[in-house]
C-alpha cells in the first residue's frame, strides 16, 4: 500500500525525499491527531443534536423565491445554528453576503448615534477597519456618529485589563473581540480567555454588548463564545461553518434582542427576519454544517503538520508546532521573497481547481506591498478550501489555512515544500 501511494505522490511530483521526511514528522503527530479527531467526535454530535432536535427533514431543503414568507427550511436552519451555538436565535442567509457584510450588519444593527464600539484586543480584521471608519470610507460606521476605540494586547501577548477598564465609559455600547489573530502575528484567543474578557467588561459595564468575531474558529474547540457568555457571535458561510459546501453567506447567532436588530437592518425595519429567500440553497448549508466539524479537523491537522515540518527545517511558526489551536490558520515566517512565491505556487498546483495556473504576485488595491495568493478553490475566495496568501514584504510570511480533507492539505503543503526545494530556497540536507 505505502508504495503504490509513494509511487503515486511521486506521479504528482513529491520526491522520495520529501515524502520520507514529511512522513517522519507525521509519525510524531499521532497523539495530538487524536486529540484533534476527538475534538471533531464531539463537535460531529453537538452538530447532530442540533438537527435532531428540530426534526430537520427534507422538507427543509425546498427552494423558495421572491420574498421568500414562510421559507421553513431557511427558518429551522436558524434554529439549528441557535442550538448548535447554544445561544437564543440566528440569523443564518445567503444574503449575507461575507464575513465582513455580517460583522457590518451585526454593527451597524446594534449600534445608533452616539454610541461607541470598544475592541479589547488590538487593531480588527483589515475590512473591518472600513466598515468602523477608522480608514475614512464612505457609508462607515463614524460617519453616522459611533466612535471607536481600541485598547491593544499588552507586548508579551496577555489582555491589557487596566487599559480596558480606562476605556469603558457611559457611551461604549458594544464589545467586539476577534477571536482569531486573522492575517495579524498577535496570538488567537482561546473561548477560554475571550470568557475572561467578557466577564470583566460586564463586571464593569453590565449592558454592554458583547460581540465576537468568530471567523476560522468555529468547531476548533469543543466550546464557542456564545458559551463563555458573548451576546453575539459572526462569522462567514464560506469558511468553517459552512463545510466547504455552503456557496456563499454569513451567519449572527446570539441574544435575540440583537438577532432582531441585525435583521432589521438587513432587510428593513419592520420585516426582519420574516422574508430572504434562499433560493435552493438550504440543503448545502444543512449539509455545510454537518460535514464542518469533519473538514475542520482536517485543516487542523494540515496546519499542525506544516508547522512541525517549517519547524523542523529551522523556520518560524506562528502557531509553533505544540501550542494549543484556537483557529485554522497557520503562518510561516519564509524569509524569503522566492521562498514565499513557491510555497503559494506549489499549493496552487496541488489544488483540485486551476492547478494549472501560475499566481503571480500583484499590485491588489488596499495594500501597501505586492501580494500573491494561492487559492485553486470550488467556491470563490472559499478559505475553508486550502489557499494560501503572502505579502511580498519582510519577514515574507505566509498565512495558509483550510483543506477539504487532511490528505489534501497533506498534499498541498508536501507540494508546496518541494516547489521551494526545486527552486532551490530550501534545502532537506
Ligand atoms: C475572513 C475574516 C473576516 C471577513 O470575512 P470575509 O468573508 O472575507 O469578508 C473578518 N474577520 C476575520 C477574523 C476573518 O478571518
Amino acid at each position: 500500500m505505502t508504495n503504490f501511494t509513494r509511487e503515486m505522490y511521486k506521479d504528482l511530483n513529491v520526491s522520495d525525499e520529501v515524502y520520507n521526511f514529511c512522513n517522519n514528522i507525521q509519525k510524531n503527530l499521532k497523539e495530538r491527531f487524536y486529540h484533534i479527531d476527538e475534538v471533531a467526535e464531539y463537535n460531529q454530535l453537538k452538530v447532530l443534536a442540533s438537527m435532531r432536535k428540530n426534526k430537520v427533514s427534507d422538507i427543509h431543503f425546498a427552494a423558495t423565491t421572491g420574498y421568500g414568507y414562510n421559507d421553513l427550511g431557511r427558518d429551522t436552519l436558524e434554529s439549528v445554528y441557535a442550538s448548535v451555538f447554544n445561544a437564543e436565535a440566528a440569523l443564518v442567509r445567503p444574503q449575507l453576503i461575507s464575513g465582513t457584510h455580517a460583522l457590518n450588519i451585526a454593527l451597524s444593527g446594534n449600534l445608533r448615534p452616539g454610541d461607541e464600539i470598544l475592541s479589547p484586543v488590538g487593531k480588527p480584521y483589515d475590512t473591518l477597519e472600513e466598515v468602523i471608519g477608522i480608514r475614512p470610507t464612505k457609508g462607515s460606521l463614524k460617519e453616522y456618529g459611533i466612535t471607536y476605540r481600541q485598547v491593544d494586547m499588552l507586548v508579551d501577548g496577555s489582555i491589557d485589563y487596566e487599559g480596558i477598564k480606562k476605556a469603558i465609559h457611559e457611551k461604549t455600547k458594544l464589545i467586539t473581540i476577534q477571536r482569531s489573530k486573522g492575517y495579524d502575528t498577535r496570538p488567537t484567543l482561546s473561548v477560554k480567555q475571550i470568557g475572561e474578557i467578557i466577564t470583566f467588561v460586564k463586571s464593569i459595564k453590565n449592558d454592554v454588548i458583547t460581540m465576537v468575531d468568530n471567523c476560522y474558529g468555529e468547531f476548533v474547540e469543543i466550546i464557542e463564545p456564545t458559551d463563555v457568555g458573548a451576546d453575539m457571535i459572526v462569522g462567514s458561510l464560506i469558511k468553517n461553518p459552512g463545510g466547504g459546501l455552503a456557496p456563499i453567506g454569513g451567519y449572527i447567532v446570539g441574544k435575540e434582542i440583537y438577532i432582531e436588530n441585525a435583521a432589521n437592518r438587513l432587510t428593513a425595519p419592520g420585516l426582519g427576519k420574516e422574508i430572504g429567500a434562499t433560493l435552493g440553497l438550504n440543503q448545502q448549508f444543512y449539509q455545510g454544517l454537518f460535514m464542518s466539524p469533519q473538514i475542520v479537523s482536517g485543516a487542523l491537522k494540515g496546519a499542525i503538520f506544516a508547522a512541525n515540518i517549517f519547524e523542523e527545517l529551522g523556520y518560524e511558526v506562528i502557531p509553533n508546532g505544540v501550542e494549543s489551536r484556537h483557529d485554522i490558520i497557520q503562518a510561516i515566517n519564509i524569509g524569503s521573497p522566492e521562498g514565499v512565491i513557491a510555497f503559494c505556487q506549489g499549493i496552487q498546483a496541488a489544488a483540485p481547481v486551476d492547478s494549472y495556473v501560475t499566481p503571480e504576485p500583484w499590485d491588489m488595491p488596499g495594500y501597501d506591498s505586492k501580494v500573491i495568493m494561492a487559492a485553486g478553490t470550488f467556491v470563490q475566495g472559499s478559505s475553508i478550501e486550502l489557499s494560501a496568501d503572502a505579502p511580498i514584504k519582510p519577514p515574507y510570511t505566509v498565512f495558509f489555512q483550510g483543506g477539504l480533507s487532511w490528505h489534501h492539505a497533506k498534499f498541498g503543503i508536501m507540494t508546496a515544500l518541494q516547489r521551494m526545494i526545486d527552486n532551490k530556497t530550501i534545502s532537506l540536507q
